[in-house]
């Protein structure tokens, strides 16, 4: 069908959510693809946003890629705070009017975590409860054979935890009040400084959060028999000058089409393939 295929990437004004705007285009563009594909680049900070999606814009224009120079890709800006719902909300609206669903919805907005409780605060409220909060809106817009790939961290893997954690986070039945319940847990033990004692790493938590929601999503897809794939990966250790070494898994989990519809779903990715957690 001549219908567009709709890929949304968070965080994508800057660092690996710019790389994975970027590649998408050009590694989409380079598949000779039988339908045209848009790329929503969101961001939280408009003119951040249009600049950068200027600036894409500018740099494809010559390879033509984009669907003004006869090539495939679309690309638009969209403003979304992973921390503010009523931007998530407004963006999902549009995407319904504009494309009716999305395809690929990939969650990379992020940050590091530095180590003060305010700061772990803010790294939850928009690593762990942002995503899913993103996930909550925009899951009824995915379309069967959708994608939702969510950008962890090797910090977000079970070595960081210790061995009586690691199998709570690993239990096959956990659901995601059961997960969230162990985060307000970690929370908790920031706050009264205890969390040593209780076997949490300074570093990640919320990056665990992040890979076990997407276990939890991709088993409730499943149940619920809908022709969903989620997916977390760790786009590895990443200079900013460097970002596009860290696109090339989340770029592969959302354009892939042989290995990755046939893979198990909720599972953990690292270099293009399927990892332990
Ligand atoms: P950057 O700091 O370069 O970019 C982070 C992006 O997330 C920016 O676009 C930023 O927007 C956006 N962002 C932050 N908070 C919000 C929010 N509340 N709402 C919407 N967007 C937000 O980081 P990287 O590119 O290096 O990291 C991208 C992802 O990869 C993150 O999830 C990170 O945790 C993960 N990661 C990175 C590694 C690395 O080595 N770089 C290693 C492991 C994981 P703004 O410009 O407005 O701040």
């Amino acid at each position: 069908s001549s219908a567009a295929k709709i890929i949304l990437v968070t965080g994508g004004n800057k660092g690996i959510g710019y790389a994975i705007v970027r590649n998408l285009a050009i590694n989409y563009s380079n598949s000779s693809p039988s339908q045209p594909l848009t790329i929503l680049l969101t961001a939280r900070n408009p003119t951040l946003g249009q600049n950068s999606t200027e600036k894409l814009n500018e740099e494809l224009k010559p390879k033509n890629i984009l669907v003004n120079d006869g090539g495939n890709v679309d690309l638009k800006y969209l403003r979304m705070d992973l921390t503010d719902e009523q931007s998530i909300k407004d963006a999902k609206e549009i995407i319904e009017k504009d494309y009716g669903g999305l395809d690929v919805l990939i969650n990379n907005a992020g940050m590091g975590n530095a180590f003060d409780i305010n700061v772990v605060r803010t790294t939850f409220a928009t690593n762990f409860y942002g995503t899913l909060n993103v996930i909550n809106n925009l899951y009824p817009l995915v379309r069967p054979n959708g994608r939702i790939v969510n950008v962890s961290s090797w910090l977000g893997k079970s070595h960081i935890l210790s061995d009586a954690l690691k199998q709570e986070f690993a239990k096959e039945d956990l659901d995601m009040d059961g997960l969230i319940s162990l985060l307000k847990r970690f929370e908790n033990a920031v706050e009264k400084d205890t969390y040593i004692q209780e076997g949490w790493p300074p570093y990640g938590v919320s990056k665990v959060g992040v890979s076990i929601m997407s276990r939890i999503l991709g088993q409730r897809a499943d149940k619920e028999g809908k022709n969903i794939k989620v997916f977390a990966c760790d786009p590895g250790w990443v200079k900013t000058d460097m970002a596009d070494q860290g696109a090339e898994t989340p770029v592969y989990l959302a354009l892939d089409e042989d290995v990755v519809p046939k893979s198990q779903n909720g599972t953990f990715w690292k270099d293009c393939k399927a990892v332990e957690w």
